[in-house]
């Protein structure tokens, strides 16, 4: 089997996802769909692999941040905890990853190496 090329061009990426759409996805029967229907379903799988790209930058972008280490509010020390699922809403619909939480005993909260303002 030959492997995925290790670094595609767009042009090479666009060859993926047409034969993506053709041979398993929703334009099987492409003889007979008209332009909206290419579109329709063009978008929505693109708008798939957005996700997925943007899923795998955000789990880097955890493991390349620098590490909370003080809380935010009380500047106390933080605890680290087992990596979580997470999920945000995006313009293309709901993105998940996986990130590192720290967590602070005095505030009760947890944080994530990424985002310095957000807290769950
Ligand atoms: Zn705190």
């Amino acid at each position: 089997m030959e492997s995925a090329p290790i670094n595609p061009s767009a042009q090479e990426i666009a060859d993926l996802v047409v034969a993506r759409l053709v041979n398993e996805g929703g334009l099987a029967n492409l003889a007979g769909a008209n332009l909206m229907t290419i579109e329709e379903q063009t978008i929505e799988e693109v708008d798939r692999v957005t996700r997925l790209v943007m899923s795998g930058l955000l789990t880097k972008q955890c493991h390349e941040a620098e590490p909370v280490t003080a809380c935010p509010r009380c500047d106390k020390q933080l605890i680290p905890k087992k990596p979580q699922h997470r999920a945000l809403q995006s313009r293309r619909g709901q993105v998940d990853f996986k990130t590192d939480v720290f967590h602070c005993e005095a505030c009760r909260l947890d944080f994530f190496p990424s985002d310095e303002n957000t807290s769950v």
